[in-house]
């Protein structure tokens, strides 16, 4: 029982996705779903992938992820972080319709946009990310 709570614990703190409410979700999902439309298209102007749905959720563990069906799912939260780091996570689902792993193929179509992945995966671990309400929505033509 001790040790389940202690372990609960420890991995909720681990997720700096947890802790934004029901709230922000219906304030920030739809300019957060234009965002993410707006990014899929231009990233796949380059990668010219086949895509199916895109969905807009609010995940406490997950920035996004890709079906084997080809649709694409992304955290609302994505609209509250630096355009780079947004951009990443798109890129990285995009590049999950052609490599359904995380093999070196994968990454490797990731380094085409992002040579500097390891460096952003790390930085998305850095709760300081996050900026509420989002800052730079204008300048993504967000709002
Ligand atoms: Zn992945």
């Amino acid at each position: 029982m001790f040790k389940f709570f202690i372990r609960r614990r420890v991995r909720r703190k681990k997720s700096i996705l947890a802790g934004f409410g029901r709230r922000n979700y219906l304030k920030y999902k739809e300019p957060a779903r234009e965002l993410i439309l707006r990014r899929v298209e231009y990233f796949n102007s380059i990668y010219n992938f086949s895509y199916g749905r895109i969905s807009v959720r609010n995940q406490r563990s997950r920035w996004g992820s890709c079906s084997k069906r080809g649709n694409l799912n992304f955290n609302y939260k994505i609209v509250l972080i630096p355009e780079k780091l947004a951009d990443y996570i798109i890129v990285h689902e995009l590049c999950h319709l052609k490599e359904f792993n995380h093999s070196k193929n994968f990454w490797a179509l990731v380094a085409k946009t992002f040579p500097d992945y390891k460096k952003i995966k790390q930085d998305l671990r850095n709760p300081e990310i996050f900026h509420t309400p989002p800052l730079n929505l204008k300048g993504r033509g967000v709002v």
